[in-house]
């Protein structure tokens, strides 16, 4: 035969298309979309019956004018089978010599068909191993990769990023939901849009109605949420209802993402092209996307935690410094009220200050309460396991900047008695310290062990925290424990304060020597019982 071709159905089993061909034209061969059931191959596919068809204008089955491009009238079509499987079939036309084709000429072919189907069969099954491979390749990088994101811009970025390599993608959209005014608010989006842009390039949030998407229409806790079919087709339609967002074509999925089961987000992606995202790659984004906004979370709600474990203490300290003030402007109402008695008699504003003192005063008492409830509570534990769990909370800090965390411990009685989470702080402002003086990584030793600090007498548990970071100026050592001293941008200056308030708190003592350009070393003593 010089005209052969092999056609494959699509993944949903509803039409052929060409994948292999001799002697056929190239317009044919990109083209042919042949629905399941019509005309002679989709009849083969559809029946899974091998066939010869004589003379293609006298069949009863066919009856249909015969191209002249396809030779003479007689055909050769069979499936392409595994088991009762059908995934394609192959055409033979045109048979040397104008001759007719035989049934002998068909067994030849079926037994062909049957040993190219296993060999189709194989590179699917190959295709979708490699397939769950780069799968679980995305999924272990997102989880490297992490730490090192700070932003959910460069997270969602990211995940786009991964999911380009396995299916296009031209814009993503994420939406987030506000439950109170049952609307779904964009929030960041990625890629080419026709969404408005700001002057850096980036899509202009501002411009787009924020509220344009009402979910009043579904009813939420009905609303199967799982349900990424439903949810797109929602989803479609109202992005092209709203002019700033990208038209959907074919090519669009709405991944919804789901925290104690409710629907938190949705993110939307989508390609300009007719050829729609098939099950594999939906399951692959929805598969990619929920694991890796769970994991983080996770990730910042650690490192929230971390900040907002330090921040008891620190109120407690700047309430202090609250008290004074007020105890000034008390006193020098008091100066006033002497001077000017009539005044005072007269108008209500001495009487109204004085109640505004009162009510600041009590303020500022109620903070320090509530900064520190336990503030007095002691327990009997093991210094070393608190140690080690406030190097675990800066973990993802660690990991980030390439700290190795490098802890030893001596013989000891590590048994202490004092306020957990005091000293846990102490360990916690000390850690992040020596973290923020190496911005380009290094290594945080931890040293436990029994010393005599200078100018005392006895000997001490003694814990040196030595980091290899920027170091600190011989001038500013002085400085440090005083409240607000900070070198940083962003900085409090109340860590070392904090630290130091406690430290004495427990009769202990601190101890510090830097190097600039070295590291430091802090020292915390503890006293113990022998
Ligand atoms: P903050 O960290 O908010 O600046 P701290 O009281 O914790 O406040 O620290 C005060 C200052 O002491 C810092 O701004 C920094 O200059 C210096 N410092 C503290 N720890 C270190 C360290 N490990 N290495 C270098 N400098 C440090
Ligand atoms: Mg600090």
């Amino acid at each position: 035969a010089t005209i052969g071709s092999i056609m494959l159905l699509d993944e949903r089993k509803e039409y052929l298309t060409i994948e292999a061909a001799i002697g056929l034209d190239d317009k044919i061969v990109k083209n042919t979309h042949l629905p399941i059931g019509a005309s002679i191959a989709g009849y083969v596919a559809k029946t899974g019956e091998a066939l010869v068809v004589k003379d293609v204008e006298n069949d009863e089955r066919f009856k249909r004018i015969n191209k002249e491009r396809y030779g003479p009238a007689s055909l050769l079509c069979a499936p392409l089978k595994i088991k009762n499987n059908v995934l394609g079939v192959i055409n033979m036309a045109h048979k040397e010599g104008g001759v007719v084709f035989t049934e002998d000429d068909l067994r030849l072919l079926t037994t062909f068909a049957s040993q190219a189907a296993v060999a189709v069969d194989d590179a699917y099954q190959f295709e979708k191993s490699r397939r769950r491979l780069t799968e679980f390749e995305i999924l272990h990088e997102i989880q490297g990769e992490l730490h090192s994101i700070s932003s959910l811009t460069s997270f969602r970025q990211i995940l786009v990023e991964k999911l380009r390599r396995v299916f296009s993608i031209d814009y993503a959209i994420w939406f987030t939901v506000d439950r109170k005014e049952t609307t779904v608010v964009p929030d960041g989006a990625v890629g080419k849009t026709d969404i408005p842009l700001t002057e850096s390039g980036k899509i202009d949030l501002s411009r787009i109605d924020r509220g344009a998407i009402s979910l009043r229409d579904i009813n939420l806790d009905m609303f199967d949420i799982e349900d990424i079919t439903k949810l797109s087709l929602f989803f479609s339609e109202k992005l092209r209802e709203n002019e700033h967002y990208p038209s959907p074509k074919n090519a669009f999925m709405a991944v919804p993402i789901v925290r104690s089961g409710e629907l938190a987000h949705v993110f939307c992606i989508g390609a300009n092209t007719d050829q729609a995202y098939n099950d594999d790659d939906i399951s692959l984004a929805e598969l990619v996307i929920s694991q890796a906004a769970v994991l983080f979370e996770k990730e910042r709600a650690v490192l929230n935690a971390t900040r907002l474990m330090t921040m008891g203490n620190m109120i407690s300290e700047i309430s202090h410094d609250l008290r004074k003030p007020l105890t000034s402007i008390k006193g020098g109402l008091q100066i006033l009220r002497e001077r000017w008695p009539e005044l005072a008699e007269e108008s209500e504003f001495f009487t109204s200050v004085d109640e505004e003192i009162h009510r600041m005063n009590l303020l500022v008492r109620e903070l320090v309460d509530f900064s520190n409830p336990n503030r007095y509570e002691t327990t009997t534990f093991d210094l070393r396991q608190i140690i080690l769990r406030a190097s675990d909370l800066i973990g993802p800090d660690l990991r980030k900047r390439g700290i190795v965390f490098k802890p030893s411990f001596s013989e000891a009685p590590w048994e202490i008695m004092a306020n957990r989470n005091q000293v846990f702080e102490v360990f916690l402002n000390l850690f992040m310290n020596a973290v923020e003086a190496m911005s380009e990584g290094g290594v945080l030793r931890v040293k436990g062990m029994i010393e005599k600090p200078e100018h005392k007498k006895q000997e001490y548990l003694a814990i040196k925290v030595t980091d290899t970071g920027v170091g600190i100026k011989k001038e500013n050592l002085s400085r440090i424990f005083e409240r607000y001293y900070t070198t940083k941008e962003t900085g409090t200056g109340l860590g070392l304060a904090v630290v130091e308030r406690i430290i004495s708190a427990h009769n202990g003592t601190l101890a510090v020597k830097s190097v600039e350009g070295e590291g430091t070393t802090f020292i915390v003593y503890f006293p113990f019982e022998r």
